[in-house]
């Protein structure tokens, strides 16, 4: 099945078909037309999958891709134009241009987190740059997978975009076969081990990976403020989100209030009784729901740590002080557990911080400007927000991604246009002017070839 997409897709491709910027439009505006006919269908087996609360569904995953949709659909004629640049002294006189070229069959695999929106705006870039598409959205959010095959193929047909569904063999044995991208969001181990798939084909990749995302709240910072965003950050999506904060640094002087306030904020949002919030979504994977609950033994647990095994509930829970050698503290959390870490000096928040791999987001309260400048340079991560948690994956103008172990690459609007495309550079020559001195026999004295650097 998968030998017959590909050839399909090849034949397809070499069409030349998706190269015409009307043909793109045409299909992104049909695909625009059927999301929004099927928005309901889809949140509905988001919730089927992890009990996500429909309007997290709508506002974190369909507006979110009907948005980036809209905007890619408005600027795509304008951002395909060829780029003309300078040209120099050395090739004078010529044009120069770069033309975003697609790169043919793109490889998608997609994670459960965010089981639409993680499989479907990488396929809208994709096809915006010209490329066809393989999906294979996860096995561990089932009922999402099945309604992205059916609005894909109501669609599309599968020379251009095709879904495979299914699990780990299905994903090893597409990474056996010969793409010209592959887009992967996913665990940094899985994220290794696409890459030397990838290198043995040399195909370039762009990795979304995770990693512990530090929060850090200074002395200066509003706390209140700050406990309210932190609570909608981490807690949406039950804490299974990829820049949700992993854990929070704060300063000794502020930590009791911001428990404080971090408390009341998750009462506020959930109630008393957490389990019958209809807003608190439930543990993916068994497997996970488990690991998540080891994670929690032996911890102080100052806020929450209810759990229901039958349904995999775990309530929004902070832990005190947790070691750094405890096994909460070593990989990403992934799910509704909030470690509360204090430091007293500048140093031991950044010994805490660069124990870890660069993280795929870091985020800073402060109101002082210095200390906010200080942070974002000091520290590699993939992105961020001072002031504030997770939104800045909600602005298409910036550049989605993680940097080192957090992944390769980025995505969004404009940028996700230009990751899927290759930059094609053309130089034209002009016919009636040839200078003599660059061909052999060389005829110039050997001390002149040091004034070229000034032609280049
Ligand atoms: P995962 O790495 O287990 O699985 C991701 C995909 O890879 C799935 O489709 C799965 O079928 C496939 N896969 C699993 N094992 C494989 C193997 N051995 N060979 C080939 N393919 C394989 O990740 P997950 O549990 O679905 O998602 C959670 C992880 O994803 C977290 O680490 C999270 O931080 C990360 N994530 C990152 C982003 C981002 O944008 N950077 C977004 C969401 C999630």
């Amino acid at each position: 099945m998968i030998d017959e997409i590909l050839r399909q897709q090849n034949s397809f491709f070499s069409s030349q078909r998706t190269k015409a910027i009307g043909y793109r439009l045409v299909y992104l505006k049909k695909f625009q037309k059927a999301l929004l006919k099927h928005e309901k269908a889809i949140c509905k087996a988001i919730y089927e999958d992890f009990k996500k609360p429909k309007f997290e569904s709508m506002v974190t995953e369909t507006q979110m891709v009907l948005s980036e949709l809209k905007y890619i659909i408005n600027h795509l004629e304008v951002w395909s134009k060829p780029i003309r640049v300078k040209g120099n002294l050395a090739n004078f006189p010529s044009f120069n241009w770069m033309y975003h070229e697609p790169y043919g069959k793109v490889l998608i695999i997609a994670p459960w987190n965010y089981p639409f929106l993680l499989t479907v705006s990488p396929l809208i870039g994709a096809l915006a740059a010209g490329n066809t598409v393989v999906l294979k959205p996860s096995e561990l959010s089932p009922n999402t997978s099945k309604a992205i095959l059916h609005l894909v193929t109501e669609v599309f047909p599968e020379e251009y975009v095709a879904v495979c569904e299914g699990g780990v063999e299905v994903s090893q044995t597409l990474l056996e076969q010969k793409w010209e991208y592959i887009f992967f969001t996913g665990s940094t181990h899985i994220g290794k081990l696409v890459y030397q798939r990838a290198a043995a084909q040399l195909t370039p990749v762009t990795l979304e990976l995770g990693g512990k995302n530090p929060c850090i709240v200074d002395e200066s910072a509003a706390i209140d403020l700050a406990a309210k965003r932190i609570t909608w950050g981490k807690f949406m999506n039950a804490g299974q989100t990829c820049i949700a904060p992993d854990y929070i640094l704060v300063h000794k002087t502020v930590k009791s209030k911001l428990v404080q306030a971090l408390q009341k904020h998750i009462r506020n949002f959930y109630g008393e009784d957490m389990e019958a919030s209809k807003d608190f979504a439930r543990i993916a994977t068994q497997k996970h729901y488990d690991s998540l609950r080891k994670k929690l033994m032996g911890q102080e647990v100052l806020f929450g740590g209810e759990n229901n095994d039958k349904t995999r509930f775990l309530s929004p829970t902070l832990v005190n002080e947790p070691g750094l050698e405890s096994p909460l503290m070593q990989d990403e959390i992934f799910g509704p557990i909030l470690p509360i870490l204090s430091y007293d000096s500048e140093s031991t928040l950044e010994k805490i911080i660069t124990r870890y791999e660069k993280p795929l987001s870091l985020y800073i309260f402060s109101t002082r400007k210095n200390f906010q400048k200080k942070m974002v340079q000091k520290f590699g991560f993939g992105g961020g927000a001072i002031n504030d948690v997770v939104v800045h994956i909600a602005n298409k103008n910036l550049p989605f991604g993680g940097v080192g172990n957090s992944g390769i690459g980025a995505y969004h609007g404009k940028h996700s246009f230009e990751l899927f495309s290759h930059k094609k550079a053309i130089l034209k020559r002009q016919n009636w002017m040839d200078v003599p001195f660059r061909y052999a026999p060389y005829k110039l004295p050997i001390k002149w070839a040091r004034y070229f650097r000034h032609l280049f």
